[in-house]
């Protein structure tokens, strides 16, 4: 071990990092393993002062999101993409090496790789058949576990599975937790299917929090903006932990352009553009017959299972075609993840998918 590395603490050298889209993209030109829109958006830039520091919470970009989300000004944190929301939550709420964070996996790994990286335990809950959270098991687990348990996760739709968590289950951890430990529902792809979006429960709970992002309908994941929808002491309270200027002069600008009127009109006919595309692939993707299984769609993107998951991605990566395989993971053998790219993007796949023996 290098003199530079012995100094780190004991936890950094043992944490994974993220690897993130463009790390594991490698040499591809048809990347659908990030769930990000295919096209970007375009934008103008007014002139700006650079040479002052930013708002921490500009406020134009915290009304413009009020305004979208119908949830009040008061309410709503913004952050680098949601991803920083989520560590926030951690670092605020989690006390190191005494609590923990609570998951059912599959799902997004940021969850574990923030509580990781702060000292804070994951203790891992696994969903029902139907990947719905286990209710009487994180009951279980929230009463007994030896680390006090004190943000619950729940991704919906969830990444990679797809499915939105029902409300009446939501609804029972809300009734069980309610003083003990947050509840965060991750809706980085609620605009995808908006009448699923568990806003409507905040009023009733104010243990309820949801993550939200412009990075994926709004097709902005270059600028890193994200959102917390919670009650006013949870966002008070992280904006104590918060660094002083995450949101930058030219982000802030892009993001009250896509929240606007027109940027929202443009970017709900992307979606509905976007819906059409994917279940015009489903379709086509349910007649092959080393199709196993097709799971939830609610996203831009579909998890689906294959004769051979692990042959098929590497068929594809070797055309340059970069899906995101899970075959290694808990529950999802074979399974692999496919984004919903431009109508080009899918039909090369689809002529790869149909050139596939299994
Ligand atoms: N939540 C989920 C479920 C995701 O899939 C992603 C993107 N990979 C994020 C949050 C993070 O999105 P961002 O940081 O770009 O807002």
């Amino acid at each position: 071990m290098s003199s530079i590395t012995e100094l780190a603490t004991e936890r950094v050298k043992q944490l994974t990092p993220y690897l993130s889209a463009r790390r594991i993209g490698g040499k591809g030109h048809n990347f659908l393993n990030a769930n990000e829109a295919p096209k970007s958006a375009t934008f103008l830039m007014k002139s700006i002062t650079l040479n002052r520091y930013p708002e921490c919470q500009p406020p134009e970009v915290i009304e413009a999101y009020a305004d979208y989300s119908g949830v009040a000004e008061e309410n709503i944190l913004v952050s680098r993409g949601s991803d920083e929301s989520i560590g926030l939550l951690v670092r605020t709420f989690c006390e190191p090496g005494r609590d923990a964070i609570l998951i059912s996996t599959p799902t997004y790994g940021m969850y574990s790789i923030s509580a990781d990286t702060a000292g804070v335990k994951t203790v891992d809950v696994p969903p029902a058949d139907d990947f719905q959270p286990d209710v009487e098991a994180i009951r279980n687990t929230v009463e007994n576990n030896p680390e006090k348990i004190k943000v619950i996760f729940i991704c919906s739709p969830n990444n990679p599975t797809g499915n939105v968590v029902d409300d009446d289950k939501l609804v029972q951890i809300l009734d069980f937790t309610r003083g003990r430990c947050l509840v965060v529902v991750d809706e980085a792809y609620i605009e995808f299917c908006p009448e699923k979006s568990k806003v409507k429960l905040m009023k009733d709970y104010d243990h309820l929090v949801i993550t939200r992002t412009l990075s994926k309908a709004f097709a902005l994941a270059g600028i890193r903006c994200g959102f917390t929808l919670a009650d006013q002491e949870v966002i008070k309270l992280m904006l104590k932990v918060i660094d002083p200027y995450p949101i930058a002069d030219p982000v802030a600008q892009i993001a009250v352009q896509a929240l606007s009127t027109h940027g929202i009109a443009i970017m709900k006919e992307r979606v509905a553009e976007l819906i059409e595309r994917r279940d015009r692939f489903v379709e086509e993707v349910r007649k092959l017959d080393y199709v196993q299984e097709v799971f939830y769609e609610n996203a831009n993107y579909i998890l689906i299972r294959f004769r051979d998951g692990e042959g098929l991605f590497k068929a594809c990566a070797d055309k340059g075609i970069i899906l995101r395989d899970f075959h290694t993971k808990t529950r999802l053998q074979n399974c692999v993840r496919v984004t919903i790219g431009s109508e080009e993007e899918m039909n090369e796949v689809l002529s790869v998918f149909h050139s596939i023996k299994q």
